[in-house]
């Protein structure tokens, strides 16, 4: 038997979830416990994000799994705090929960969360849980720190600048339309038992996203500061965008050179996509995408880690996709939309 939230209060519940609350950063004088945590970042800056996610906007509990949504919840405030080239070293999470949930079910949601904080070495320091009338909605506050001059914004790259991007594009958004269609196909069909056997690459991708910590590092261990560096939530068109009209550039980008995993073509030709327009348009990589000084372009190349798919040009040649045969079209932002 599920055990029910009423069975502890809500400080009960609090208590009772981050019991096994480890710290892995000095700079954490004072988590949870008080009636604010205390940390000490010593003279480096705070960077600071925070992301909602609610139930039926966000995610679809049919199939994400608790234990995942919890990965995946502090991973994309992470992705946040990698962009900006520094260091996460804490979290707080705030959840809003009805009753339809089980003390067993909050628990799988806060064990994906530990092992998130475990991996990537940050310390959950505080929160607040609530009833909800409806669905589960998660808050997530992550704090990183940087020396100043390692901040990397959007406003900072230069005409001559190469632009890269870690990993490859479209999986998840790929994922989640087959996942979307199984969700159909059962609902009409509940004796028919979805096989993704075949798809784990790209349900991989939108279930359990990475940030990219060892970009950072490998960039940062060759001594290359990117000049302008953003994560890809909403797609590589609208990211682009952003770093272009912040730091007030073009760019030309090429679509021979846009990283797809084969994975992810084949699936897009089965639901009649463009592989293209899902690695432009399709949003939840959490790949980082930065711009680099060409003056880094051997090493670059040499480290093969990367794909460098165009370069930066001036603001009024305006921001451009090459198409294979060698034709232009402007980049649109067509965003993230959530099924
Ligand atoms: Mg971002």
């Amino acid at each position: 038997m599920p055990t029910p939230i009423s069975q502890y209060g809500e400080f009960g519940l609090i208590d009772h979830l981050t019991q096994n609350t480890q710290h892995y950063q000095h700079s954490t004088i004072k988590g949870i416990g008080d009636d604010c945590a205390v940390l000490n970042h010593e003279g480096k800056q705070t960077i600071v994000t925070t992301d909602l996610l609610l139930e039926g906007i966000h995610f679809d509990l049919m199939y994400t799994p608790l234990k995942h949504l919890g990965y995946k919840a502090v991973v994309v405030n992470l992705s946040d705090i990698y962009a900006m080239n520094a260091t996460p070293q804490q979290i707080t999470v705030s959840i809003g929960v009805s009753a339809r949930f089980s003390v067993e079910a909050l628990e799988a949601l806060y064990d994906g969360i530990h092992t998130a904080c475990k991996y990537y070495q940050v310390d959950l320091v505080g929160g607040d849980t609530s009833s909800s009338l409806t669905g589960l909605c998660i808050s997530i506050t992550a704090i990183g720190t940087a020396d100043s001059q390692h901040i990397v914004y959007r406003n900072g790259a230069k005409v001559g600048d190469i632009v890269c991007v870690s990993g490859d594009l479209g999986a998840a958004f790929v994922g989640l339309q087959l996942l979307e269609r199984e969700k159909k196909m059962y609902l009409e069909n509940p004796n028919i038992q979805p096989d993704l056997e075949q798809q784990q690459y790209v349900v991989g991708r939108l279930l359990k996203p990475e940030a990219r910590r060892d970009i950072i590092a490998l960039l940062q261990s060759h001594q290359i500061q990117p000049t302008a560096m953003i994560d890809v939530s909403d797609g590589l068109s609208s990211e682009l965008l952003h770093i272009c009209r912040q730091s007030k550039v073009g760019c030309r980008i090429y679509e021979n050179q846009l990283p797809m995993h084969p994975d992810t073509q084949q699936l897009s030709f089965r639901f009649n996509m463009v592989p293209t327009t899902c690695a432009l348009n399709g949003g939840e990589d959490y790949e980082l995408l930065f711009t680099v000084s060409p003056q880094h372009i051997d090493i670059l190349e040499e480290l093969d880690t990367f794909s460098i798919i165009g370069d930066i040009v001036a603001a009024e040649e305006g921001c451009i996709l090459i198409s294979e045969n060698n034709k232009p079209y402007p980049l649109v932002a067509q965003g993230w939309q959530h099924a």
